[in-house]
């Protein structure tokens, strides 16, 4: 008998789930409570869909903070290269950029998606939208799922739920999951938010850059040094510095705020070097453009740095180039984060992805309680999860079916 396996939350991580299902002889319906699947794949894929990092695979697993151990064991078995191996056979070459990330050549998803879509149907993986999980029954391999305002109750030999975290609410992962795994009992950490931007109090003159790129900077939060790119947004700043520094923005935040944080907006440069050169500017030149072509400023750094020093005098605004000082107000909302730390407890888990109290039901990706930085960590965790989601259930499904 060919064994059934419903997927609920047609990310990534459940796409790759159904995959993993449907290679292994499985019959697969993927459900999701959007019309279409994908959603913030293709909004990751806006970015240039950053897949995987290139890095050693033992640097690679110390990027997983909460959960890190356990991670491990499912990015080794479904590691960066097979995710490269998979894309390519998607037709969908991969090329590594600026610090070793991985990129489709496309710097796109909707190709890629297009292409992994049309394997799971010629795989006879069936794709039902509009149908949104509302909770577990008290039989195994059953769900209760919401389609046009009535409640039904859908059975199979097994179960993955792959329902993402809680940022970008509108486009799928709306985090209403929480309550029925309240209810039954699971242990699910906070959802908060992760890779997100900062609110800072810009003057109004830096305020109208948003959208704009500090380019290299080094950021300094509670002691700790970051170097990477930033950017400026209406309320403050995000990026990769940002994001790489979240966990100490985060926990900073919750014993102080305002918190104090500083930038290096020239940090190829020393004090002395900023000093030194700003003391020979001829003072008829504009500033602004002297200080993008004189100390390689970008135009946005340069005009940060005019709107923040105290005088234009030269030490102050060496000063202010090697250590603006800013004041964190709070992080950006969780419905804008790239993604969210929290889910579902580790210790629910079986090595399968099974939730122990719901026997027959599988979780994968965001949802599950691990946390990494952009850099590909994101999409990997979900894919190799998914992956092991995928082959748990599968297993199960063929144990039931005798
Ligand atoms: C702007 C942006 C850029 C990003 N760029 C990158 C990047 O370049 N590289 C990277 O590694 N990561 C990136 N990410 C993060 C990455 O997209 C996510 O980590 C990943 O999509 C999570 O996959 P998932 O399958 O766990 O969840 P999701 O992709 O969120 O999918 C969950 C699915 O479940 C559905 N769902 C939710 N609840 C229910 C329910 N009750 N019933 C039925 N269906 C439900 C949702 O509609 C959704 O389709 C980015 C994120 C954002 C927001």
């Amino acid at each position: 008998v060919t064994p059934t396996i419903s997927v609920f939350g047609a990310g990534p991580a459940g796409l790759k789930a159904a995959e993993a299902a449907a290679l292994g002889g499985a019959r697969v319906t993927v459900f999701d409570h959007m019309a279409r699947p994908g959603r913030k794949l293709l909004l990751a894929g806006r970015g240039g869909l950053n897949l995987t990092h290139a890095e050693p695979l033992e640097a690679f697993l110390t990027r997983y903070s909460a959960g890190a151990t356990r991670m491990s064991a499912y990015v080794r078995a479904f590691p960066p290269s097979a995710v490269r191996d998979w894309a390519h056979g998607l037709g969908q070459e991969t090329f590594e950029g600026t610090s070793r990330r991985v990129f489709p050549v496309a710097m796109k998803a909707s190709p890629l998606l297009r292409a992994w879509l049309q394997r799971l149907s010629s795989l006879g993986v069936r794709f039902v939208g509009c149908s949104r999980w509302v909770g577990f029954s008290d039989s195994p391999g059953i769900a209760l799922v919401q389609r046009d305002g009535a409640i039904d109750s859908h059975a199979s030999d097994a179960v993955v739920l792959a329902f993402g975290g809680k940022s970008w609410p509108e486009i799928g992962s709306d985090g209403r999951w929480l309550s029925p795994f309240g209810q039954a009992g699971v242990d699910v950490a906070p959802l908060e938010a992760s890779n997100v931007g900062i609110q800072i109090d810009l003057p109004p003159k830096v305020q109208v850059l948003a959208g704009q790129p500090l380019k290299m900077v080094d950021l300094f939060v509670c002691g700790q040094r970051f170097r990477g790119e930033a950017m400026l947004t209406s309320t403050g700043l995000e990026g990769g510095v940002i994001y790489a520094a979240g966990e100490l923005l985060r926990t900073g935040l919750a014993k102080q705020s305002p918190l104090p944080i500083a930038l290096d907006l020239q940090p190829n440069r020393t004090f002395d070097d900023v000093l030194a050169r700003l003391k020979t500017r001829d003072r008829r030149r504009t500033l602004g453009p002297w200080l993008t072509k004189n100390l390689g400023l970008s135009v946005p750094s340069a005009r940060l740095a005019l709107s923040v020093a105290s005088s234009h005098e030269p030490a102050a605004l060496a000063q202010t180039i090697k250590h603006a000082a800013l004041s964190v107000i709070g992080l950006a909302p969780i419905e804008r984060a790239i993604s969210t730390a929290g889910g579902v407890a580790w210790s629910e888990l079986d090595e399968h992805l099974m939730v122990k109290r719901t026997p027959g039901t599988f979780v994968a990706g965001e949802m599950i309680n691990w946390d990494a930085p952009t850099g590909g960590y994101l999409l990997q965790a979900c894919f190799a999860t998914g992956h092991a989601a995928g082959l748990g259930a599968l297993k199960f499904a063929q144990k039931k079916g005798g």
